[in-house]
């Protein structure tokens, strides 16, 4: 056989398979294939056709956009095309892309700016208004003809029926955006799996489902939202705007949600990097999926100069698409541990799978009541979704890839600690192991205190500690530091100066802080965060252990919960008997006095948004918190104050909004020199 006829065989079969995930993608919201695999199918056939130009049809998947629309909802003709976008999965792509506009439009392209914009994972919409009142709301179906879901979209809070202020064209499609929140969409996943309805794949398709719903009371019932990020006028229009950056400040002027992290971009190494923090970062902060980020050519004369390739794609935008975040695994087994407070964790061993830029086995399914609403089985196929450094998590089964006739059973429920093998307490939605000596509970009191957020002991691994505890050197945490470089080093892959260097890290640990000390002994309900006010307050172990429980709720910070815990700790006998072991190993039991701070934000709610001049946000954390306030994430009628720095965005809104008051980086400063 030719190549030709090779070439030309395989461009068939690219063909059928990425029609027919198309329609399963678009038309049913159900695609049965990854989006990696389908842009990798993609590619092989973009890649054929240019090496064999005879073999481009018309009607190939490279040529289109979308999918036909659906026959059920009325067909709505875009003023001006709908399109898609071309995608870079590194940043060299991203500099050819560069490289191509330059050829077309010059240098201009490197020294106008970039805007780097995130790449929501949502359904692409149409809204038009005319004299600034929303007439008609359409998918973008196959690009130039779309449905007409005026009705549903209309229930999405946030799409403004009328837009607000001045200067909007007396006709213009706003495009953008429709997306399900994350939290909304595992809310609605568990409902479905309770109802013993199919799960959605992904937040992308349900909210592509939720609007095309026949009943607009369902879409209604959906809380969907909605960010735009692009325009179309018929014809030339005076717009009073002349770069993408100001364009997105024009639609949140006029009452559109634009969607926040936008940033302008100078260069090129500034796009890679801003496109790096979005995914090691910024991505697990955010409550809605993206898929990448978008960089555009920021001024727009330029963008209409470099024009669209086909009707398709646009030279002047680019999709940086970053490792998928949610991806199907199969579920192998449910195995169980004890945890340091007797609490018996189940934990979900995986296929191991890619998801978020690392390979996954390992998930937690946090208590078996979740597992039972979810109604997860092992064997099944389930949807996995990882961002950024946050702990994979299971969203639910793939229940239609269950065999009906033979369905997994449910998983049994443990009535005996997997370590100890006392009988469990039920309480509320966990179980525990009451056994104070339990060796799994131990084990794992200890990997909590030499921990990195804890005494940070350099090179004792689970592993080691398993060792340590399984050879009896180890008890509790005071005989770590009665260990000797003779006593471990008959230990299996303990070689003397790894030996040597252990014993060195223990006993440099004996100088961490108090704060460190009480977060380490692994005290219910103490994060680091109590610990550290308990230790500031307090200033040693002995006064913290002889506070009253009055005394300990008047922390500021420290609620009744924790107060309550700590006062009980200390009134343990067990825990002082550990207390005093560790004071004979001479454990530093002091907290470093800070020079005299203020309380200038005593009493104060504060919330820090977008990128400070110079403080990173945890500085400013810090500082704050230093100064007697109290930091949180969301802005509500409790905030007393926002800082904000640069590409402030939804949180700077909304304050806005509350009256709440606002100020920079410098006053922040200014105030805490008071
Ligand atoms: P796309 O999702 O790759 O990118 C283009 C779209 O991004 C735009 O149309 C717009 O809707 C959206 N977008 C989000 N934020 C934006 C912003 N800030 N600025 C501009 N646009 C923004 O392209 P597509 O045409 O919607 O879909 C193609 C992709 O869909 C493929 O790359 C593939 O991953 C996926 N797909 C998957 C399957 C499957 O079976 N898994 C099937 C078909 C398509």
């Amino acid at each position: 056989m030719s190549s030709a006829k090779q070439a030309a065989g395989r461009a068939a079969e690219l063909r059928k398979t990425l029609e027919q995930a198309s329609h399963d993608y678009y038309v049913l919201d159900r695609p049965q294939l990854s989006d990696r695999e389908y842009d990798t199918l993609f590619r092989e056939l973009q890649q054929l056709e240019r090496e064999h130009p005879a073999l481009r049809t018309l009607d190939s998947p490279t040529m289109r956009i979308g999918a036909e629309p659906a026959t059920t909802f009325a067909k709505h003709t875009h003023l001006v095309p709908m399109i898609s976008l071309d995608n870079a999965f590194t940043d060299e792509e991203v500099a050819d892309w560069a490289a191509r506009a330059v050829k077309i439009a010059g240098d201009l392209v490197n020294t106008a700016g970039f805007c780097a914009e995130l790449k929501i994972d949502g359904a692409a919409v149409s809204l038009t208004y005319r004299d600034g009142v929303l007439v008609t709301g359409a998918t973008r179906g196959n690009g130039t003809v779309g449905e007409d879901v005026t009705t549903n979209l209309r229930t999405i809070r946030g799409i403004p029926l009328r837009l607000r202020s001045e200067g909007y064209p007396a006709i213009i499609e706003i495009r953008g955006e429709v997306f399900f929140p994350f939290d909304s969409f595992e809310r609605l996943n568990d409902e479905r799996a309770k109802a013993g309805e199919p799960v959605f794949a992904n937040p992308r398709n349900s909210a592509a489902g939720s609007l095309r719903q026949q009943d607009p009371a369902v879409t209604a019932s959906r809380p969907l939202r909605f960010f735009g990020y692009a325009f179309a006028v018929p014809g030339t229009a005076n717009l009073p705007f002349s770069t993408q950056t100001e364009l997105l400040e024009s639609l949140a002027a006029w009452g559109i949600p634009v969607a926040p992290k936008r940033k302008w971009c100078r260069t090129l190494a500034e796009v890679y990097s801003y496109a790096h923090a979005i995914e090691s970062t910024i991505r697990a902060e955010l409550n809605f999926g993206i898929d990448g980020m978008v960089v555009k050519v920021d001024s727009l004369a330029l963008q209409t100069e470099l024009g669209v390739v086909g009707s398709r794609v646009p030279r002047w935008a680019i999709a940086r698409k970053f490792a998928p975040d949610i991806v199907e695994t199969r579920l192998l087994e449910i195995r169980v541990n004890v945890g340091r407070t007797g609490k018996i964790n189940p934990y979900a061993v995986l296929e191991p799978v890619e998801v978020g830029g690392t390979t996954v086995q390992f998930a937690t399914l946090h208590n078996f009541e979740l597992i039972k609403q979810k109604d997860l089985r092992v064997g099944d196929v389930v949807l996995l979704h990882r961002a950024g450094d946050v702990i994979p998590q299971i969203l639910g089964p793939v229940p239609e890839k269950r065999d009906p006739k033979h369905p997994p059973p449910a998983p049994k429920i443990p009535t005996k600690c997997p370590s100890c093998g006392t009988p469990v307490r039920v309480d509320e939605k966990d179980l525990f192991c009451e056994n104070d000596y339990c060796p799994g509970r131990r084990l794992e009191a200890l990997v909590h205190f030499a921990s990195r957020g804890a005494m940070d002991i350099n090179g004792l691994s689970y592993a080691r500690i398993e060792q340590l505890v399984e050879y009896k050197l180890v008890g509790d945490a005071s005989d770590l530091y009665t260990l000797t470089p003779d006593a471990i080093g008959g230990l299996e892959r303990f070689a003397e100066k790894s030996s040597q260097s252990l014993v060195d890290a223990i006993a440099a640990s004996r100088a961490q802080p108090l704060s460190r000390l009480l977060f380490a002994l692994g005290i219910r309900h103490v994060g680091a965060e109590a610990a550290q006010l308990l230790a500031r307050t307090f200033g040693t172990m002995d006064a913290v252990a002889a506070a009253g429980l009055d005394e300990i709720e008047a922390v500021y910070g420290v609620g009744p919960a924790i107060a309550a815990s700590v006062f009980e700790y200390f009134r343990n006998n067990q825990n002082q008997k550990l207390i005093e072991r560790l004071r004979k190993q001479k454990l530093n039991f002091t907290e470093p006095q800070k020079a005299e701070v203020s309380s200038v934000f005593k009493g104060f709610t504060v919330v820090i948004t977008g990128t400070l001049p110079t403080l990173s946000r945890s500085d400013a954390k810090d500082m704050i918190q230093a100064a007697g306030g109290k930091v949180t994430d969301s802005v509500s009628k409790a905030t007393s104050l926002l800082v904000a720095g640069t590409d402030a965005g939804s949180k700077l809104d909304k304050a806005k909004m509350l009256g709440t008051e606002i100020i920079d980086e410098a006053e922040l400063l200014r105030r805490l020199q008071r």
